[in-house]
């Protein structure tokens, strides 16, 4: 498999890990949103969210979430941290092994998300309860 995630987990690329456990591992993106920006993943190759074993992506959160404290506590500008994961190329997927962005963020950094035309037209409450419905029914059947 050619995949440069796991080519950084068997140690065969370099990478600046930062933190590395049995399940996941931590380290610097190579082009930076802003400095500090690090990658969290799962040990076992999984494409995306659909496939990630969910304990995995319950510790590829906690180790995010222990990373942008640490973040913080560093001389990094970091005024605040987004935490993003893209699943599917359509979300901005571009390497296919699931990954947990860890993202410094300032005031004037100039990053940020682009609204779909329709951000400013709020949906009635009535299509609001639909889309949850849908959702619901779904969650039900499934567990
Ligand atoms: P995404 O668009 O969510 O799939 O993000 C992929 C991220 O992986 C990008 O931010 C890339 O800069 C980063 N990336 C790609 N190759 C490497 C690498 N060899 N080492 C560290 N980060 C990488
Ligand atoms: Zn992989």
């Amino acid at each position: 498999m050619d995949c440069i995630f796991c080519k950084i987990i068997a140690k065969e690329i370099p990478a600046s890990i930062v933190f590395e456990d049995d399940t996941v591992s931590a380290f610097m993106d190579i082009q930076p949103v802003n400095t500090g920006h690090v990658l969290v993943i799962p040990k076992k190759h999984s494409v995306n969210l659909a496939e990630l074993n969910p304990e995995a992506g319950s510790h590829m959160f906690i180790t995010g979430q222990k990373i942008a404290g640490a973040i913080r506590k560093t001389d990094i500008n970091c005024e605040g941290v987004n935490l993003f994961l893209a699943d599917g190329e359509v979300a901005g997927q571009e390497v296919f092994h699931c990954h947990l962005h860890v993202i410094p963020r300032f005031k004037g950094d100039g990053f940020g998300f682009k609204h779909t035309k329709d951000y400013f037209n709020l949906p009635e409450r009535k299509e609001l309860e639909e889309n949850a419905g849908k959702i619901r029914d779904v969650l039900i059947t499934s567990n």
